[in-house]
């Protein structure tokens, strides 16, 4: 018998994450390149003091505050209302996704996405012992929609996860995507749509959060990670159905939000405008990305993300070597042969194409 005595689908596995290595230029794991001014920091800290007086007791269990805080965030993102009982948040949309699994997963259950996706969802699977399938996209990343369908209705998933846009791929579902596959999967799952990168979509492209109404199987998930500048902070949330919200309160673990989270939270979005003051400059330094990838004869995937797929090469892993010796850490993820780079500040982006030149040429 080996020691310790895990589960055997978990021994031997590697612990997920992107190396944590301290470089200049730091384009791996799409956070926002650009930190709160010197005002903001002070806020979240008088607030983050303001929570430290009551630390003897357990935080707000329900998160009343930032729930309604959040719900008026989202609906200035849509024609309609949020609700506050439609919203519901946790350690980053990681545990979010995780407590979906929990109440709508589990043994005698499964799970789909479409691949290349995101590889944390086969292990929210994995640890709530939940069957995963993961159908194909097309060459293009995008999903061809009749076979998406055919694909639901032969497996049957409780939960399907749509990233939207896409990660690592930058792909955005089209309204028509999610409407076919909340129809195909109906009152016996749900249909999750990540939007952790959804506010860098671009013009034209709606967000999710507008078909709520049509349909109570679907969950549209957030972040504060990615165009909010607060990965660290650690906050995810989502909006659906208020019958939703409930079932996840089943499974949360009690006063799962720090009082010092929650406290920080509601500071962050105080500070909306400000901390999502460089979304539009990223957006434009990510089209740019491209153009210029493409213009030296690489392959670079379409993005309504903060991140660009781009290959393809022989040896991926020599280029990814190659940038990191010249001070520049981007991400070797995504179908063979291919790369992704997180959108940082000008300055980073002319560091990264110069390296680039310098390795491939
Ligand atoms: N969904 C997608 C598609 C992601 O890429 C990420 C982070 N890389 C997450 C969810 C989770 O982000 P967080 O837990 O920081 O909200």
């Amino acid at each position: 018998m080996t020691f310790p005595p895990l589960r055997p689908e978990l021994a031997g596995i590697e612990p997920y994450g992107a190396p944590q290595l301290d470089v200049p230029v730091q384009l791996n794991v799409n956070e926002n390149p650009y930190g709160p001014s010197e005002e903001c920091v002070a806020d979240i800290a008088a607030s983050a003091a303001e929570a430290a007086r009551t630390l003897n007791r357990y935080p707000d269990r329900e998160l009343v505050a930032l729930r309604a805080a959040l719900a008026s965030y989202l609906s200035g993102d849509v024609a309609g209302e949020i609700a506050p009982e439609q919203v519901w948040a946790a350690n980053g949309s990681n545990e979010v996704m995780l407590q979906l699994l929990q109440a709508f997963g589990g043994p005698g259950r499964t799970a789909l996405s479409f691949a290349p996706t995101y590889s944390m969802y086969p292990e929210y699977a994995r640890d709530t012992m939940t069957a995963w399938v993961a159908g194909r996209r097309e060459d293009d990343f995008s999903l061809d929609l009749d076979r998406a369908r055919a694909l639901v209705e032969d497996v049957r998933p409780h939960v399907v996860l749509l990233p939207s846009p896409n990660n690592p791929t930058g792909t955005a579902l089209p309204p028509s995507a999610v409407d076919e596959l909340c129809g195909a999967v109906g009152d016996s799952g749900i249909v999750v749509v990540d939007e952790a990168y959804g506010e860098f979509r671009r013009t034209g492209v709606p967000s999710a959060l507008e078909q709520l109404p049509a349909h109570r199987n679907l969950v549209v998930t957030r972040t504060m990670s990615k165009a909010f500048a607060a990965a660290g902070l650690r906050l995810g949330y989502l909006a659906a159905d208020p019958a939703i919200c409930d079932a996840i309160r089943v499974v949360r673990l009690p006063y799962h939000l720090s009082a010092v989270t929650q406290a920080t939270a509601l500071a962050a979005l105080r500070h909306a405008a400000e901390l999502l003051g460089k979304v539009d400059e990223l957006r434009a330094e990510r089209d740019r990305t491209v153009d210029w990838l493409r213009d030296q004869g690489f392959e670079a995937a379409d993005s309504d993300a903060n991140f660009v797929l781009f290959g393809r090469f022989e040896d991926r892993h020599a280029v990814w070597k190659g940038l990191l010796d010249r001070g520049v850490l981007i991400r070797e993820t995504g179908p063979d042969g291919w790369l992704r780079v997180s959108i940082g500040t000008g300055d980073e982006m002319i560091a990264f194409q110069k390296a680039l030149m310098e390795v491939t040429t």
